[in-house]
């Protein structure tokens, strides 16, 4: 599932976001790419990318455990006015 998803990387020279996929990174030690924009070869290190894919990771299961407590019902608590002394 992961696989499949894809980062954006930001070209060293003209700052333009290329879309790349994470599959890439995960059979080599490095990747290459040329920017959409200028054309300029990239050279990314898989090991300095994993600490983002790792990252990223997290963030994901984060955002998934957030999505999942959301989906519950919460627990009604009765209004303060209720209670009597
Ligand atoms: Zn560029």
């Amino acid at each position: 599932m992961f696989e499949d998803e894809t980062v954006d990387i930001e070209c060293p020279k003209c700052g333009h976001r290329n879309s790349m996929l994470v599959r890439g990174f995960e059979e080599s030690a490095e990747t290459h790419f040329v920017c959409v924009n200028c054309k300029t070869g990239v050279k990314v290190e898989a090991n300095e990318f994993r600490h983002r894919l790792d990252q990223m990771r997290e963030e994901l299961e984060a955002l998934e455990r957030d999505a999942a407590r959301e989906a519950k019902p919460k627990p009604k608590r009765p209004p303060k006015d209720d209670f009597q002394i």
